[in-house]
């Protein structure tokens, strides 16, 4: 009894000392969901297995233990380059850190020792490489180690697609050190390689976690690729000054495509193999200081990339396999913040990726490698949720009918009826008595003479020759989509043949219909989730935080994320204690920079009078009780509007901003209220304005009052902006 009382206390001791420990020592108020059982594990002397995606905080949880135990936290990790941003951040929380890499000479090796025996460092960063090194165990063994963490572990698989001999050797490990505990990471493991790393390094009893692959930030969309340059080119007109990466598949096409955004004045650096390794560093780093917005790659480009505000993730072509485009676009939005997910695709690109298939030799490989093509393909052309589609390639099931965050969930992918074409289909597949397979299908509905169809009579059959009019390809393509969406399912080997499935004779006998992706492009939308906040005020606050990361050189996320910035800008902390409320703020940073950002805010506010802090107070009224305040208050200055009186008039009489009774008004329009929008502006104005926000297709105010040059304001452009959106809700 007692002793179980005395269990209970000291597991809540334990808790509480690390929830202190992540709100001084790291600024964060919560843990991120597995964190807390990972770091309970190690604290308790337990290995750890654990895939969470990127961007999922893998990171605290080798680096708050480190922080609570005794000694130093060994980190093996592949990449020099990764390292000094990792020591650099874990600096900038006050944690003292260091690395040992091959840059190094052996003075400063000493010196690092030194430092390790003396107890000064909590976290000690390495490449496997060094165990490759004589003695290397050994000296491992003059100071005191907490824990081995193993980061990117699934670099030991031979099955996964990163394999580096060198983490062999780290199964010496648990050899070496029996009493420690010893966790490994990554975040793109199937059970298989998952079995094979636990195995290989010699795991022991591991606490085990499979986090979800959903990486619910991220805005999955697929367009149609045309003029794949002035495609890319509108995106970034969209999305100024957001860091991002885009993919291709060769040098060539990266160094056009970065020479292209140059010449249209983005900042743009390319990265290839076949650059030298010293520019490739270079132009790595730029990208992670922010000092270039776009980096061009091929996917030589990613390990190294721990950046966490990416904003998009582009492929201007189509990735070889679903694994690969998961891992690449799970580059972006580490910071928890929405980022986007693009990929154009072109049939053309099919073939381009099956010339190198086709020259496999082994036949399994050549197979699987085809396989994996076509889920691709899949991926890019089916009408079906792209999160669920990505999920469950890893083998989830995505719970949700709806994700919000997809282009063909948000309702923004195009789509067409093709519930007759559907019709043709199984009415074939049904009146040839479900016995024949693809090819026989489509000769039966394209009116083929074939030997097949004379002998069985099928020319007989009423929808003999009903489809024409459309050629094979398309007919494939029909049945193709019938069988991802499950209204048609193949069964038998080696010759499958199609069935209708429970789903498909609903829409046969005319009581669903079926949808397939149109291939042209949609206007107009925006990712789900998407949180307003104050675009100006980050603006001067990312400027802010570029200067000091400048002066201190270190990457500008270091200093506080995007995110973090995010938060600022919709709660405008103007003293330490509002500061301190932020995500991301902890105590060493809230010294360091507290101080700068909150004075950077206050005269923000100081010169901008009323419009922020009524827009700030708007987005919070959203989901509060103080929305009927709000309301009652637009309500108002609406029934002047209609008693006669100008925007000055209403501003004057109530002694509000101009901009905020613009506001109120744009709030009665979108709400559908009586409103004679010529009172405000000329139709041939509003006009003017209407067609900047069809042409650049979203609904943010700023790149719309960009495009004016200060000819529009916020004001006039924000009415335009709610007539138009009513108008598109009536259509
Ligand atoms: P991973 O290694 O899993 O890809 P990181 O360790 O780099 O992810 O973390 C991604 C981001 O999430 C970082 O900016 C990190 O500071 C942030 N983060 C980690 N844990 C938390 C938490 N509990 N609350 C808020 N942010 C967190
Ligand atoms: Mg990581």
């Amino acid at each position: 009894m007692l002793k179980s009382g005395a269990m209970t206390r000291a597991c809540g001791d334990i808790e509480s000392a690390m929830l202190k420990i992540l709100r001084t020592d790291f600024g964060f108020q919560s843990f991120r969901p597995n964190q807390e059982g990972i770091i309970k594990s190690l604290l308790g002397g337990r290995d750890v297995f654990s895939v969470m995606p990127t961007g999922a905080g893998k990171s605290l949880c080798y680096q708050l233990p480190a922080v609570m135990m005794e000694g130093t936290a060994v980190i093996i990790s592949p990449l020099i380059s990764l390292m000094k941003d990792q020591v650099d951040a874990a600096l900038e929380n006050g944690i003292p850190s260091a690395f040992m890499n091959s840059t190094m000479d052996s003075r400063e090796i000493s010196d690092v020792y030194r430092q390790l025996k003396a107890g000064e460092i909590k976290l000690l960063y390495l490449a496997p490489e060094r165990f490759a090194m004589p003695h290397f165990l050994e000296s491992l063994k003059t100071f005191q180690v907490s824990l081995f963490a193993i980061d990117e572990a699934h670099c030991i698989s031979e099955w996964g697609h990163d394999f580096r001999p060198d983490y062999l050797r780290l199964s010496v490990i648990p050899k070496a050190f029996p009493y420690l505990p010893v966790a490994a990471f990554t975040a793109t493991a199937t059970l298989r390689v998952q079995e094979e790393i636990i195995r290989k390094i010699g795991l022991r009893n591991a606490y085990t976690v499979r986090a979800s692959f959903n990486r619910e930030n991220l805005f999955y969309e697929v367009k149609q690729k045309r003029n794949l340059e002035l495609q890319m080119l509108e995106f970034l007109m969209e999305h100024k000054g957001e860091p991002g990466i885009i993919y291709r598949t060769t040098r060539d096409s990266v160094a056009e495509t970065a020479s292209f955004l140059v010449s249209k004045g983005i900042k743009a650096l390319p990265y290839h193999a076949g650059i030298g390794p010293g520019e490739r560093t270079r132009n790595q780093e730029a990208f992670n200081r922010d000092e270039v917005q776009v980096v061009v790659a091929t996917i030589a480009f990613g390990m190294g990339i721990d950046k966490s505000n990416v904003r998009f993730v582009i492929h201007g072509d189509l990735p070889k396999n679903v694994e690969g485009y998961y891992q690449e676009t799970g580059r972006a939005g580490r910071d928890g913040e929405p980022a986007r997910c693009l990929l154009f695709f072109s049939r053309g690109d099919i073939p381009k990726i099956r010339y190198f298939i086709d020259r496999i030799e082994t036949t399994d490989e050549h197979s699987a490698a085809l396989e994996k093509l076509n889920q691709m393909a899949g991926y890019a052309s089916h009408n079906i949720c792209r999160r669920k589609q990505l999920l469950g390639f890893f083998g989830e099931n995505y719970p949700g009918d709806n994700c919000h965050a997809c282009d063909i969930c948000s309702g923004s992918a195009e789509q067409y009826d093709m519930t007759v074409d559907a019709q043709i289909i199984m009415s074939a597949v049904s009146r040839t008595g479900q016995r024949f397979g693809i090819g026989h299908i489509i000769d039966v509905v394209t009116g083929a003479d074939t030997k097949n169809i004379r002998e069985r009579g099928h020319n007989e059959i009423k929808t003999y020759g009903a489809g024409k009019q459309k050629n094979k390809r398309h007919w494939q393509d029909i049945i193709y989509e019938l069988l991802a969406q499950d209204l048609v399912e193949q069964e038998g080997t080696p010759y499958p043949v199609l069935k209708l499935t429970r789903k498909g004779l609903d829409v046969l006998y005319g009581r669903q219909r079926a949808f397939g992706l149109k291939k042209e492009e949609s206007v107009l939308s925006r990712p789900a989730g998407t949180e307003e906040y104050d675009q100006t005020l980050f603006e001067r606050l990312r400027a802010l935080r570029k200067r000091m990361a400048i002066e201190q050189d270190i990457p500008p996320y270091v200093i506080f994320s995007d995110r973090t910035l995010h938060e600022m800008c919709r709660h405008f902390p103007g003293t330490k204690d509002e500061m301190r409320s932020i995500n991301g703020v902890g105590d060493t940073k809230l010294e360091r920079y507290g101080e700068e950002f909150t004075g950077e805010i206050k005269n923000y506010i100081h010169e901008n009078p009323g419009i922020n802090i009524e827009r700030k107070t708007a987005d919070v009224s959203r989901r509060s009780p103080s929305s009927d305040k709000k309301g009652q208050s637009a309500r108002n200055s609406y029934e002047l509007f209609q008693k006669g009186l100008s925007i000055d008039d209403i501003s004057k009489q109530r002694g509000l901003e101009a901009a905020t009774v613009a506001s109120h008004l744009a709030q009665a329009i979108r709400e559908g209220h009586d409103f004679d929008i010529g009172r405000i502006m000329d139709p041939a104005r509003r006009k003017e304005i209407e067609a900047v926000f069809l042409r650049l297709g979203e609904w943010k105010l700023k790149p719309v009052v960009e495009h004016f040059g200060g000819a529009a304001g916020y004001a006039e452009v924000g009415l335009v902006r709610a007539w138009l959106q009513r108008k598109k809700n009536k259509e």
